[in-house]
């Protein structure tokens, strides 16, 4: 455990704050004044600095370009009604920061180190968190490969950074979702619990594909028979079938997402069986057929909750109840912003005060 960082930091000239139009943050678009940025290399990180953001120098030959040496993460600061400003369990995101690292032959950065680089940073752009209802400020960490080098090995040299936007709300519209049944995100053995920047790239063309097939989003599947359930686009795939709270359990193919764990340790507080275990579509679809599928959403950071309006598999629509009227996600999503925006005491130890 280090006491306290010591960063240099640099001031901007120029703050854009006031010119920044805080009624229209499409997500990440807008950058607040300041960004983190540590080096690695003779095996330690250094040089931490907070300076003003902008581009940065770096070679073409980077392996981070090249073979994806690279990952990332994402949280929300809050501001509440007395001005205080937390961010949401940053604890678990550096826990899972260090396993992207591990997967991706990348150093370990100390939990106390990512959490007090984003502390500091969030505190010197605090005025940057918007204070509007549902607005927060997106925090993304990130890490890449810096030896100019194109060897196919792990580089001997990496950067830690830290950006920050304000963003507006996330319009949880009722998501029309496809079940897909061709492409897969993540294969036993691969690395699709890091949050590794090649699992994005990846996952675009299916999505575009559904979206011009009018869908909103994919419900990912197994890579082997394309019969159970993994993830929602980039969020964790939840459902209430037959009044049990059933998630795919987490595994080499699945995040670990930080809403998915807060969501289920809330359902096992209100008394819901939980169950995290293989999931199967024809269990999914069949529930869609009898009724007793009540609620489906995608748990993540972005949207919190995202809820399902209908799924289709093989060509047939299946819709589900409107989700204002779904007892547990709308229960859900009152608690955690409640608990996020300090309207709730926080008896869960998950907010981080800056
Ligand atoms: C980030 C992410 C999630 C959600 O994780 P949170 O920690 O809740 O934001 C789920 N699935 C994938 C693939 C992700 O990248």
């Amino acid at each position: 455990m280090i006491e306290t960082l010591d960063i240099k930091t640099t001031k901007t000239q120029h703050s854009r704050l006031a010119e920044t139009d805080f009624d229209n943050l499409p997500f990440g678009k807008h950058f607040a004044d300041h960004m983190f940025v540590a080096d690695y290399a003779d095996g330690e990180w250094k040089n931490f600095e907070i300076v003003p953001y902008g581009p940065i120098d770096m070679s073409p030959a980077i392996s981070a370009l090249h073979y994806g040496q690279a990952f990332f993460e994402g949280m929300k600061a809050y501001k509440h009604a007395d001005g205080t400003v937390t961010i949401f369990r940053p604890d678990k995101n550096a826990k899972r920061f260090n396993k992207s690292a591990e997967r991706l032959c990348m150093p370990e950065l100390p939990e106390d180190i990512f959490v007090q680089s984003i502390a500091a940073l969030v505190d010197l752009d605090r005025d940057w968190v918007p204070s509007q209802a549902n607005h927060a400020l997106y925090i993304r960490p990130f890490m890449f490969a810096t030896d100019p080098y194109l060897g196919v090995t792990p580089s001997a040299t990496y950067k830690f950074m830290v950006l920050i936007c304000p963003v507006g709300p996330y319009f949880s519209k009722t998501l029309r979702v496809k079940i897909e049944d061709y492409y897969t995100r993540a294969a036993e053995g691969g690395m699709g619990y890091a949050k590794a920047a090649g699992n994005y790239g990846a996952g675009m063309l299916p999505a575009k594909k559904a979206v011009e097939e009018g869908f909103d989003q994919l419900i990912w599947t197994d890579g082997k028979e394309h019969a159970y359930i993994e993830e929602m686009g980039a969020a964790n795939a939840m459902f209430v079938l037959d009044g049990k709270v059933i998630t795919p359990s987490t595994r080499d193919t699945i995040l670990d997402g930080v809403t998915r764990d807060t969501v289920l340790a809330l359902a096992r507080e209100w008394g819901y069986p939980v169950e995290e275990r293989r999931v199967s579509v024809a269990e999914i679809i069949d529930g869609a057929k009898n009724g007793k599928l009540q609620d489906a959403f995608g748990a993540g950071t972005a949207a919190t909750i995202a809820p399902v309006g209908s799924i289709t598999y093989d060509g047939e629509e299946y819709f589900l109840s409107d989700p204002k009227t779904r007892e547990f996600s709308q229960r859900v999503l009152k608690e955690l912003d409640a608990i996020k925006y300090g309207a709730k005491a926080d008896t869960h130890g998950w907010n981080y005060v800056v």
